[in-house]
């Protein structure tokens, strides 16, 4: 098969660790009769040089005629003074809401291999834990009305969250097509005791449980759910919430895996192509350096694979080649602490002798 990836390197560490995934993908084409061509795009800071805008018409065109997106990361301090809708982050959502990506799917993994950089106790990972957060993106607070006014104790800010059934049913949908793939266990996290929103949440996500009698679904309350994910956080498979719970859940999520460089992403539309990015930034202060680790951005072209073209097989012989390197004990700097390590070109060597 022949796939079109529209590449956008970005900023800082952003073009190194694209090009090891793009390696790793040419690999993998190779390997399986698959062609992948690639054409770059200008996002961020490096646009911002280039063309004055952090965010081109001609990559969002290129972005919509391709197959699927890999993003490295946008930003740096040279243009941390612009004005907020020029600096470069603005293209991240600008990119986000003109492909209609409104779920996203970040997996914190802790592998085996890393115990060691987890922040938990020893006795609570002890077999380790592999969740998938699926987070509704373009809806609730984040996007809900806002604004500024006079209230009863003078100036008052507000904003809203609100929730359409459809964009509960959209995101049900993809939560349990994805706990189908996995171990199929799902946890709704909500605010139902509290919040009319959560309730119309909850409401929904039990007409979906009945659709999918295999999966099994329970609820949570988003105060727990933070509590729970330090506590054991084995008992997750697959979590889905709401925009604003996401964010802080999954972040909250990817530091007990301890380590950024490892943890990829998946944003995905409601057809198959999707942007696909590590949950790391751009790292300036490594950036050019050939250190950075580039796991994250080929796990997340391995996401590619399986989310946008349904290679199971191909998508799982990345992920076993990176379980095979960190098993056998090669490192990047950031997992090394102060040890022999490699280099962002070694490692993506290592993985690719392993595929
Ligand atoms: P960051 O994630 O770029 O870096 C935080 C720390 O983690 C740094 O010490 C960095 O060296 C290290 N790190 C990150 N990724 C690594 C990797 N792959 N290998 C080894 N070490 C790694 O976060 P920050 O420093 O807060 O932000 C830097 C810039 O990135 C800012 O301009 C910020 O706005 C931008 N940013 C972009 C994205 C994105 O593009 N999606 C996300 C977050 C931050």
């Amino acid at each position: 098969m022949n796939y079109n990836i529209a590449l956008l390197k970005g900023d800082g560490i952003g073009p190194e660790i694209v090009d090891s995934a793009v390696r790793v993908l040419e690999e993998i084409g190779k390997r399986y009769g698959h062609v992948f061509n690639f054409t770059p795009y200008l996002i961020g800071g490096c646009a911002i040089d280039a063309c004055g805008e952090p965010l081109p018409r001609e990559t969002v065109e290129g972005c919509l005629a391709s197959d699927s997106v890999l993003l490295g990361a946008v930003g740096g301090p040279k243009w941390d003074t612009l004005p907020g809708n020029m600096r470069p982050e603005k293209a991240l959502l600008g990119i986000r809401s003109a492909m209609g990506l409104f779920t996203n799917l970040r997996p914190a993994k802790l592998y085996p291999a890393l115990k060691g950089d987890c922040p938990l106790r020893e006795d609570i990972v002890a077999n380790g834990f592999d969740i998938m957060i699926v987070r509704e993106l373009t809806g609730g607070i984040y996007f809900g009305e806002r604004g500024m006014r006079q209230g009863k104790y003078g100036e008052e800010a507000y904003d809203t969250e609100a929730y359409s059934r459809m964009e509960i049913e959209r995101i049900a949908k993809v939560a349990f097509e994805t706990a189908r793939k996995r171990r199929k266990k799902l946890i709704s996290i909500d605010k139902a005791n509290v919040l009319e929103s959560s309730r119309l949440w909850r409401k929904i996500v039990h007409e979906y449980s009945e659709k999918y009698p295999d999966v099994e679904c329970a609820d949570m309350l988003v105060d727990n759910a933070a509590m729970q994910l330090v506590r054991n956080p084995a008992q997750f498979d697959v979590i889905v919430t709401s925009n604003m719970f996401g964010d802080i859940l999954s972040d909250e999520a990817s530091q007990i895996t301890g380590s950024i460089g490892m943890l990829p992403s998946a944003s995905l539309s409601d057809n198959t192509r999707g942007l696909y990015e590590p949950i790391h930034g751009s790292a300036p202060d490594i950036a050019g350096k050939n250190i950075a680790n580039p796991i994250a951005t080929i796990l997340s072209a391995a996401m590619m694979l399986l989310y946008s073209f349904s290679l199971k097989e191909e998508s799982d012989a990345i992920i076993n080649a990176v379980d095979k390197v960190l098993l056998a004990g090669y490192r990047t700097a950031d997992l090394a602490h102060g040890a022999p390590s490699l280099s962002t070109t070694e490692i993506t060597d290592k993985i690719i002798e392993n595929l």
